[in-house]
């Protein structure tokens, strides 16, 4: 089977798991969006799953990506999120590939890339990275702490909250990250209305995320495959 093949027959199991869940959870497959975790793997790859109808597509390293988004251009209708832990002095060049940073946990994080978008005079899409377990060394800000770092977000004008996202922490069933996390966002929505968006579920959990109302669930190794270099 080739490279097109194989991800063809992926993208197909991948997309029927996501309409199965949304159907047993009553929910409209048009509410999640399938974000495609390509880190690691080719721009081939991208432009193969760009063919094959997907458009959004997240990376976690800012030097892989910005080499890789910068061969991939052509692919106009592509949208491109950061996924990692991103150090603020990264901030200048994350700007000029990602459209959504998904990773924002500190308000020197947010004020960094705020400024970066003055500069490129863009704005710029954000989730909060929630840390549901409170292991902030992990990335992620605290529940805690959540309130405060959305309200530098909408006041600095240059970046636009969209929502929250998180990564079920191991030492915790999923299903009760992601029902902390559907309850994090649904406050947010309360004070920031373009905080719409709940980012859970991976490959291995994606129905249980959909069911406790992600609205964005980030695919790598189901769709592409395991990943043979390790990405911190
Ligand atoms: C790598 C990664 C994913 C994808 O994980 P898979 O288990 O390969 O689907 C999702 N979210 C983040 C933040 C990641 O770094």
């Amino acid at each position: 089977m080739n490279r097109v093949e194989e991800l063809e027959e992926n993208l197909a199991e991948v997309e029927e798991r996501i309409a199965k869940a949304c159907e047993v959870a009553g929910r409209s497959r048009d509410e999640v969006t399938l974000l495609a975790v390509t880190k690691t793997w080719p721009a081939s790859d991208v432009e193969i799953l760009y063919g094959l109808g997907l458009r959004n597509f997240a990376e976690n390293r800012d030097q892989e990506a910005g080499a890789k988004v910068g061969q991939l251009r052509h692919l106009s209708e592509a949208r491109w999120h950061m996924v990692g832990r991103l150090q603020r002095n990264k901030a200048k060049s994350v700007v000029d590939w990602a459209d959504q940073v998904d990773s924002v946990d500190s308000v020197r994080l947010a004020e960094a890339l705020a400024r970066a978008a003055r500069v490129r005079e863009r704005t710029l899409d954000v989730l909060l990275q929630v840390s549901i377990d409170g292991d902030t060394s992990r990335g992620g800000v605290a529940v805690a702490d959540v309130a405060e770092l959305a309200g530098v977000i909408t006041r600095s004008g240059d970046l636009i909250l969209r929502g929250a996202m998180t990564v079920a922490p191991r030492t915790m069933e999923p299903s009760q990250a992601f029902q902390a996390l559907a309850s994090v966002v649904s406050r947010l929505r309360d004070d920031h209305p373009t905080a719409i968006h709940m980012s859970a579920g991976m490959s291995g959990d994606l129905e249980d995320a959909i069911s406790h109302g992600s609205t964005c669930v980030r695919v790598g190794t189901a769709l592409l495959g395991s990943r043979r270099l390790t990405s911190p």
